[in-house]
């Protein structure tokens, strides 16, 4: 039961993914979401049989069916990979009295969606949106007052979860002015903001810092690479231009599932 349920979560996470490639291909464009989608190369408007998530791609061998120009990978990666984090956030809120965790599964489908996004937009242009981070920052201010209570945020863990999202996008603001801009951008602050907002202190800083650590394991796995069979990855020419946001979301999901507290903030404050 549970998995055919699963399923069908993966299946409905993998069409919301086909759209969040519509709205990264569109976003900043100046074009809306609506409208036929079309070929880029050939201009070709696509037909229903083209439009089919991951199938198309595999039954076109990766091309445009008329003008056989190779499509993005992008297309199939963020159609499966939103099929499997909506499967991820559906275990996750299935415990738990049914109507909050309905409502929570769509939260946290809408607040993965737009995290999606963002990554899939700092890797085509090395920046996250404004508008994307505000979007992510506000649901999950609302989200945090709307779960809580008044007396919650009287205590010293629920006004520091509230203080959370500016706390964490401290450490991003003081490196980007002290290195102009160099490290880091303000970009990876903002997002830092939502994390902080969207799971507490303990939860969000575990987030950032498992993005931290995945961030070197990959760069550094694939310096190693590089050095090996001399791969020549754009991405690394210069170091500082290696997206950070998809680590950060990476993070964030972990840190969403897992609940882990990497820097003990929790049994610091309430020996627990
Ligand atoms: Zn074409």
């Amino acid at each position: 039961m549970i998995s055919t349920i699963a399923i069908f979560v993966f299946i409905f996470g993998v069409i919301i993914g086909s759209f969040l490639n519509v709205v990264i291909l569109r976003f900043k464009t100046g074009r809306t979401v609506g409208g036929r989608s079309f070929c880029f190369s050939c201009g070709k408007v696509l037909n229903a049989l083209e439009l089919i998530p991951v199938f198309s791609f595999l039954f076109q061998r990766g091309k445009c069916k008329s003008c056989k120009t190779p499509l993005s990978w992008q297309y199939p990666l963020v159609e499966i990979i939103t099929g499997i984090v909506f499967v991820i956030v559906y275990f996750k809120t299935l415990a738990g009295f049914p109507f909050v965790s309905a409502l929570s599964m769509v939260f946290y489908f809408a607040i993965f969606s737009i995290l999606i996004v963002i990554s899939v937009y700092d890797i085509r242009h090395k920046i996250v949106p404004d508008k994307l981070a505000l979007w992510f920052a506000s649901l999950s201010f609302v989200w945090l007052l709307a779960t809580h209570n008044i007396f919650y945020f009287k205590t010293l863990g629920g006004l520091l979860n509230l203080l959370a999202g500016p706390i964490l996008f401290l450490p991003f603001y003081a490196l980007w002015r002290w290195s102009n801009g160099e490290w880091m951008g303000l970009g990876d602050g903002k997002l830092a903001l939502g994390i902080g907002l969207l799971l507490g202190l303990a939860k969000g800083a575990s987030a950032i810092i498992l993005g931290f650590w995945i961030a070197a394991a990959v760069s550094l796995v694939m310096i190693g690479l590089q050095k090996i069979v001399k791969l020549n990855i754009p991405l690394l020419k210069m170091k500082s231009e290696m997206p950070f946001a998809p680590f950060l979301v990476l993070g964030t999901l972990l840190a969403y599932y897992y609940s882990p507290d990497l820097l003990s903030i929790n049994v610091f404050l309430f020996g627990m």
